[in-house]
């Protein structure tokens, strides 16, 4: 999948949001180095033409004097939720929307996904995208995607409208 450009995605998202699952069900390989500059914080994976960058959002540390270094050329964002964890939908939407004012990040399209469908408690796509204030983006492609990353359902479609954007 991907076609044969090189791409660069950044795929963020709180601790326990489901990226590691994510990354190995779309079979994404190894993580091949973590990065000691910022301590655990930052993963980077290769995969064939992709490059992937995992960050964990919303820890003590302030990761924004490393986003210049690391957000260059990017192609696109995948923000990966929790839909069970109301109780840090707030601490998600900030992070979002921190990340959204970094200039590297101009432009690019951002892909939501709201993990762990399968729960009972689980919100829905319109209480997630109300909860993170998504219409209120500007100057990004958005797009959110119900996903339960332990099946892979939903996890296609999304990759699927990333490469539309930016084939
Ligand atoms: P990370 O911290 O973002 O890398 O999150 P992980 O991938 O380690 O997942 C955190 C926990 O959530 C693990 O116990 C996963 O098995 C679980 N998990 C991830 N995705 C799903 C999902 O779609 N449904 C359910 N029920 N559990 C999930």
């Amino acid at each position: 999948w991907f076609g044969n450009k090189e791409y660069k995605i950044v795929m963020v998202g709180l601790d326990n949001a489901g990226k590691t699952t994510i990354l190995y069900k779309l079979h994404l390989g190894e993580v091949v180095q973590a990065t000691a500059t910022v301590g655990s914080n930052v993963e980077l994976v290769r995969f064939k033409n992709i490059q992937l960058e995992i960050w964990d959002l919303g820890g003590q540390q302030n990761l924004r004097p490393f986003w210049g270094t690391y957000f260059k050329n990017t192609d696109a964002v995948i923000m990966v939720v929790d839909s069970t964890d109301r109780a840090r939908v707030g601490v998600t939407k900030s992070e979002l929307f921190n990340l959204l004012e970094s200039e590297e990040l101009a432009k690019t399209p951002i892909l939501v996904y709201a993990n762990k469908q399968d729960l009972r408690d689980a919100m829905a796509v319109e209480e997630l995208t109300q909860s993170l204030q998504l219409h209120s983006i500007r100057n990004h492609d958005w797009h959110i995607q119900a996903c339960c990353a332990l099946t892979g359902d939903g996890l296609l479609d999304g990759i699927n409208w990333i490469y539309q954007r930016t084939k």
